[in-house]
């Protein structure tokens, strides 16, 4: 199995080589050539296996250069005993009205991240090894909080490698800052940029498209590579829950094999979503997935009108890890809803480059339109559906979630669609407690306190554990306190690796 770039320029590599770097030579992103489909009778066959076994059947399918062991060795090493708090790895929840939870936050750092990135750090040590590439691997992040953290707890000292991490110093939680700039190990870096996401994302691919610096590096036999969900390599493992989901749906008796299902996905970076796309070409039956958006609502207009428009007012909100303007990885579903059209996608991302706007055609639109159904929700709408959720079910969301819960609420209603639906929750409700707090308990109430002693509020109001990495990180010695502008970031980058 071999993979090419979305732009059509850079020459088919394999598994390893699209994982080593990350970002194709010509700026596109990599996909496979061809996507494997599994039968009815496969996926059924899901329900005797555990999340392990699943993941090393749908990994298998794309690494065609690792050895079963290795692959074995990766799921292992991801989601073995001691990893995730929950057994089961992901665990789906029924709420009571006919939908289901898949709660992905059971890992270190509580957010559905660490489920690629658990993994990531193992596949890019193999695929390094494999290439004949450099002694040690640099991987810089761009975050909008979690994929920071649940990317420094992945290679925290991993031989071979070293993390960089830029945070937007507006834009995090209080708790995901403090999780960041308390990181432990001997291999690990973090760095806050003045700025919102997009300024810090910005600032790492230029930094990646420096040839000088690269040259440097060589030198001193080291190699930049990305743990962005722009990598096949965070976005492969995140493939595995869709089916896993499925599998647990046929287990319960809810769906029987063959039967269509939705998914409703909080959508940022366009990761999770079209990871999800992916299990859907691979035969997943999925009928419609709705992209729920909030007030950064780009994607949900461009799956209204094919317009993807990113000049407008930058919003923070209750849910930090959605608020993005360009989300990288549709480029991957363009080029496979355009049958492969590598050169209509450079002249796309060459317009949003240059102008900030593209548009797609009507053909293309009504393919993202068969697929995908979008809303937005506002805050108080997120706020509201924390509340509601609670109030009925007993069951307490986190903000993104939220966010899902209530433009599914929406769909239902618009398109009077009674499907069996899927909602992905994204994070643990305690990550993100302070505005958890304000729609259980009132404005007042949650801000008499700090984040930090708000896990243990709600703890007592719902019955609830807090998770233990969640308890006493304000306490922690604070390790990292760099604070830069963009245009230092890729100074810092060559002086902390001493070229
Ligand atoms: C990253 C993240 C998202 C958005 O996922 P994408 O893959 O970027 O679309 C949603 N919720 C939480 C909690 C996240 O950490």
């Amino acid at each position: 199995m071999l993979y090419e770039s979305t732009r059509g320029l850079s020459d088919r590599v394999g598994a390893a080589q699209a994982i080593r770097e990350g970002l194709a030579p010509d700026g596109g992103l990599y996909v496979p050539e061809r996507i494997p489909v599994f039968r009815t009778e496969e996926m059924a066959a899901f329900v005797e296996l555990g999340y392990q076994e699943q993941a090393g059947r749908i990994l298998s399918e794309y690494l065609a250069e690792f050895t079963p062991e290795e692959v074995a060795y990766c799921t292992r090493a991801a989601y073995g005993a001691g990893k995730f708090a929950d057994p089961r790895i992901a665990p789906l929840r029924a709420l009571g009205d006919g939908s289901y939870i898949l709660e992905l936050w059971h890992g270190p750092t509580y957010a559905f991240k660490d489920m690629a990135l658990q993994m990531l750090p193992h596949l890019l040590r193999l695929s390094v090894q494999k290439t004949g590439g450099a002694a040690e691997v640099v991987v810089l992040v761009a975050t909008s909080g979690d994929t920071g953290k649940a990317a420094l707890e992945g290679f925290k000292d991993v031989p071979g490698t070293s993390i960089i991490v830029f945070f937007p110093l507006e834009g995090v939680s209080e708790v995901q800052k403090r999780q960041m700039v308390t990181q432990e190990g001997s291999n690990t870096y973090v760095l806050a940029v003045a700025g919102n996401f997009d300024d810090a994302q910005a600032g790492v691919k230029e930094i990646f498209a420096d040839q000088e610096l690269k040259r440097r590096l060589e030198a001193r036999g080291k190699e930049f590579s990305s743990a962005n969900s722009i990598n096949w390599g965070r976005l492969l493992p995140q493939i595995v829950y869709y089916f896993a989901a499925y599998a647990a749906l046929l287990q319960k008796g809810a769906v029987q094999p063959g039967d269509k299902i939705n998914f409703a996905v909080p959508t940022g970076n366009f990761g999770n979503i079209l990871a999800g796309f992916y299990a859907r070409e691979m035969g997943l039956p999925v009928k419609k997935f709705i992209l729920a958006a909030n007030a950064n609502n780009v994607l949900s207009e461009f799956v209204r009108t094919g317009v993807y428009d990113r000049r407008r007012p930058f919003y923070r909100t209750v849910c930090p890890s959605m608020d993005i303007l360009v989300s990288s990885n549709l480029e991957r579903l363009l080029f496979e809803l355009t049958g492969r059209d590598a050169l209509r996608i450079s002249e796309w991302m060459q317009e949003l480059e240059q102008n900030g706007v593209y548009g797609v055609d009507g053909t293309t639109l009504g393919r993202v339109q068969e697929i995908f159904w979008s809303d937005w929700a506002s805050d108080a709408a997120a706020l509201t559906a924390i509340k509601e959720t609670y109030s009925r079910y007993g069951y307490l969301l986190d903000p993104h979630t939220a966010v899902a819960c209530a433009v599914y609420e929406r769909y239902r209603d618009a398109a009077g669609d009674a499907t069996t639906t899927v909602v992905v929750s994204t994070a643990s409700p305690f990550k993100f407690n302070r505005d958890v707090a304000r729609a259980l308990l009132g404005e007042e109430a949650a801000s008499t306190h700090d984040e930090f002693a708000l896990p243990e509020i709600l703890s007592k109001y719902t019955g609830w554990p807090v998770p233990p990495g969640l308890q006493g990180l304000d306490a922690k010695p604070v390790r990292h306190r760099r604070v830069l502008r963009r245009e230092e970031m890729r100074d810092a980058v060559a002086e902390i690796l001493g070229v």
